[in-house]
């Protein structure tokens, strides 16, 4: 069984401020603010969440190969 990684590192694109974040694995988060410049990061056009798009590992239905954890 794969080991799913629940922590990422989520790095601001405007300040480029990292922080350590645990991904819930039954839901998934579209936003998220820096908590060093206050900018709201939001998903990238086609990417679920914003650990797929600003994370260091993508989110958990993903790494399960479940698919977007939030597919519209
Ligand atoms: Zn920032």
């Amino acid at each position: 069984m794969k080991a799913i990684e629940r922590w990422s590192i989520l790095t601001c694109p405007e300040c480029g401020h990292s922080e350590k974040m645990e991904m819930p694995t039954d839901a998934c988060l579209w936003f998220h603010e820096c908590s060093h410049c206050k900018m709201l990061l939001k998903p990238k056009p086609g990417d679920c969440c914003v650990f797929c798009s600003w994370g260091s590992v993508p989110c958990p239905p993903i790494q399960a190969g479940q698919g977007d954890c939030c597919q519209n």
